[in-house]
């Protein structure tokens, strides 16, 4: 394969190089958190007066975790390290599970997330020759502007789309020319089932690449992806509270997404204890950004879990890859005392081919009793009258879910394009339980 680097002394510097440049830019971050009221007060308590208090990579250990909710304490002002008059823009989070947060960018840290997206793009082997249709919302949301600003780093020639709408979709795609798309998994497989409906033929697109992010999604599901649009799928991980996309990405070799190690400092750890778990193995992500000056934020939980390959990637790049978020921590469903995963449901029913590109997970009480109620499509391939086929594909959903998650949901099917779509990040879980019992 003919990679191709965007920054190669940096994306294929050696690791201790790397270290080191880590290191000068965690003293860096350091020393602008300690200009903001929340980290002045945090630090000062656990003795970090000055970035001289950091003295190795390993002394990040004394820097306490940032939650969410010290972001929201914090609102709105509390983690602004620059004067107001030289923020440029601000940034807040989808709110997914509670109220937004908001991070300010100044001119230059635009700048360096642009980079960092620019390498993200460039090395899945893009080029200014590309189109590039951003099919995702724009606004606050940092989906959008974020890719948007990173392909026109690149030179592609970027139409902003945003989200839905898929038959002007179609229209876009075939007036300019689009090769490139970027947009959620749940975006892509619906476009695919409209597509079909629209009549468009494949031939009359030049789509060639998709990016999609922003919500888990699994191997399966890229697969089917790669397959019915017949594109190359590549996966797309940020969070508004590190810029956005741009922090770790796949390349060319699609296996696990280079976090870029000199911009965004990675540790995992064991959700429960919070101690580092064995390089490889599984657990809440860590981060700390090392390349924002107006709102730095240190050792944030994100509550995605991965880990990390421990194996150097074919491409050459040195920064490590992260294994598909399977979830949040605080996703898991427990369901009459049985630890459920929405993504481990996603990987037994988009792994099959009877079954359509759409699906959502509701629960609820029945009594003292959880009931579990997977909702999905069939594909648009079978013919929704034939009752006997029906139920045999629902004994098949409901047996390979029970070798799976050792429960056996009930099982709905639809038919194809009837369940609703969301433009933003697609709603896989409908849990109706009251909350405290
Ligand atoms: P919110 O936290 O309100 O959803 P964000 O828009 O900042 O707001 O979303 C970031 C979150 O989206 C991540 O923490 C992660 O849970 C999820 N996410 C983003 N990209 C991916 C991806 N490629 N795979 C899985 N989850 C993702
Ligand atoms: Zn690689």
């Amino acid at each position: 394969m003919n990679f191709q680097y965007w920054q190669p002394e940096i994306e294929k510097m050696p690791r201790a190089e790397l270290k080191a440049l880590q290191l000068e830019k965690l003293k860096k971050e350091v020393a602008i958190a300690l200009r903001t009221t929340f980290y002045k007060e945090r630090l000062s308590k656990k003795g970090i007066k000055s970035e001289d208090d950091i003295k190795s990579l390993d002394d990040i250990k004394k820097i306490p975790f940032t939650a969410k909710n010290d972001l929201r304490d914090g609102f709105p002002y509390g983690f602004l390290s620059i004067p107001k008059e030289d923020v440029v823009r601000l940034h807040s989070s989808s709110g997914t599970t509670g109220v937004p947060t908001t991070i300010y960018f100044s001119r230059d840290d635009i700048k360096r997330w642009a980079n960092y997206m620019a390498r993200c793009i460039y090395g899945t082997g893009c080029t200014k020759n590309d189109v590039f249709q951003n099919m995702i919302t724009y606004g606050l949301f940092t989906g959008g502007l974020g890719l948007h600003q990173g392909g026109e780093e690149v030179g592609m020639m970027v139409i902003p789309a945003g989200a839905g709408n898929t038959a002007r979709q179609f229209k876009m795609m075939q007036d300019y020319g689009t090769t490139v798309v970027h947009a959620t998994p749940s975006f892509l497989l619906h476009l695919e089932t409209k597509m079909k409906e629209a009549g468009v033929e494949r031939d009359s697109l030049f789509i060639k690449r998709a990016f999609a992010g922003a919500e888990p999604y699994s191997e399966d599901t890229r697969r089917r992806i790669e397959a019915l649009l017949k594109i190359d799928v590549y996966n797309s991980y940020g969070l508004s509270e590190m810029n956005g996309p741009g922090v770790a990405f796949e390349c060319q070799c699609k296996e696990g997404m280079h976090i870029w190690e000199d911009g965004y400092f990675p540790e995992i750890v064991n959700p429960q204890t919070l101690e580092p778990v064995k390089e490889g193995e599984t657990g809440e992500l860590i981060l700390t950004i090392l390349c924002r000056e107006a709102t730095p934020i240190l050792r944030y939980r994100t509550r995605d879990l991965t880990s990390f390959y421990t194996e150097a990637c074919p491409c050459g790049r040195t920064h490590r890859r992260l294994r598909r978020i399977t979830g949040r921590s605080d996703d898991m469903l427990i369901i009459n005392g049985v630890n459920v995963f929405p993504s481990q449901i996603e990987e037994v029913i988009m792994g099959m081919k009877e079954v359509g590109n759409n699906y959502l997970i509701v629960v609820e009480k029945d009594g003292a009793l959880d009931r579990m109620t997977v909702k999905t499509e069939v594909s648009s391939e079978i013919f929704f009258d034939d009752a006997r086929l029906l139920n045999a594909l629902k004994e098949k959903i409901m047996e390979t879910l029970k070798v799976s998650i050792s429960i056996s949901p009930k099982v709905e099917l639809h038919e194809s394009g009837s369940m609703p779509v969301s433009e933003g990040k697609a709603v896989r879980v409908k849990d109706t339980r009251p909350k405290d019992f």
